[in-house]
């Protein structure tokens, strides 16, 4: 099953074209980053597919389903989660209570209107909640306050976080930018463990490229905005007009 697809995809700011006609396709299962220089438009193609951006043109498909014109909560509703670069801790409430809240938006929407009415699904979330912290590593922590994790388990979390809504696929926007090389490492292993067990689908954007190479199945690259090369990690790192992009500019 194709997972996401995007069609001609394209973002302009003005006379820039950060996004230009991206055609994507992801199956469930696969693992793919998206990788190219600064300012390629990887963070605005995230943007675009999380509904966090609008268009200027093209299709959107989520599951086979145009996902263009929705809000970011509904595509979350849909399956689609995103980790890193958002505030999505709550930093006053526990480790558990964190994860049972991201599972309780995914199945109702916005948690905020829903909370009280759906308090006979609470056996259900926590139980996701609980599988999902004992996956990230963090079951032992579950009582703790989540502002007093140390960084590299706060990210722990913030992974726990978009898998607790038990999605179809998993958007990650350099997830390990700011990370120790040891937490850096643990990360790694986190996100590969976790596509081994749960077969997680993920569209990855990393530039470092060691951790491009060992957690891939496929590779997609942009520069200025358009796909230059797709492949395996050994096409993409053979391949001239990556290598151009990356040192000739
Ligand atoms: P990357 O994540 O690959 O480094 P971005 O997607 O952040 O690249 O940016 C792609 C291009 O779009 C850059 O030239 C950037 O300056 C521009 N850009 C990104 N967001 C905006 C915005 N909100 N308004 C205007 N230009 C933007
Ligand atoms: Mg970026």
């Amino acid at each position: 099953m194709t997972v996401l697809e995007t069609e001609r995809l394209t973002k302009q700011f003005g006379g820039l074209t950060a996004v230009d006609e991206v055609d994507l396709a992801i199956e469930q299962g696969e693992g793919v980053s998206l990788i190219g220089p600064n300012g390629a438009g990887k963070s605005t193609f995230i943007n675009l597919v999380t509904r966090r951006l609008d268009p200027s043109y093209g299709e959107i498909l989520f599951k086979g389903d145009s996902i263009v014109g929705m809000e970011p909560h509904q595509v979350v509703q849909l399956g689609m989660s995103k980790s890193f670069q958002t505030a999505s801790i709550f930093p006053e409430l526990t480790v558990e209570e964190n994860a049972v809240i991201a599972a309780l938006a995914a199945e109702h929407g916005s948690f905020r209107f829903n909370f009280f009415r759906h308090e006979n699904a609470y056996p259900e979330v926590t139980r996701v909640a609980d599988e999902v912290l004992k996956s990230v590593g963090l079951y032992d922590e579950r009582e703790s306050q989540a502002d007093s994790l140390d960084y590299g388990n706060k990210r722990r979390l913030e992974i726990g976080i978009a898998l607790a809504a038990e999605p179809d696929m998993l958007l990650m926007d350099e997830p390990t930018a700011g990370m120790s090389p040891e937490e850096t490492k643990s990360t790694v292993e986190l996100i590969k463990e976790v596509k081994r067990e749960l077969d997680l689908t993920f569209l990855l954007v990393e530039h470092d490229m060691e951790i491009v190479f060992d957690i891939s199945d496929r590779i997609v690259v942009l520069n200025r905005g358009a796909v230059i090369a797709e492949g395996t990690p050994e096409e993409v790192q053979n391949d001239p007009a990556v290598q151009e992009a990356y040192l000739g500019g």
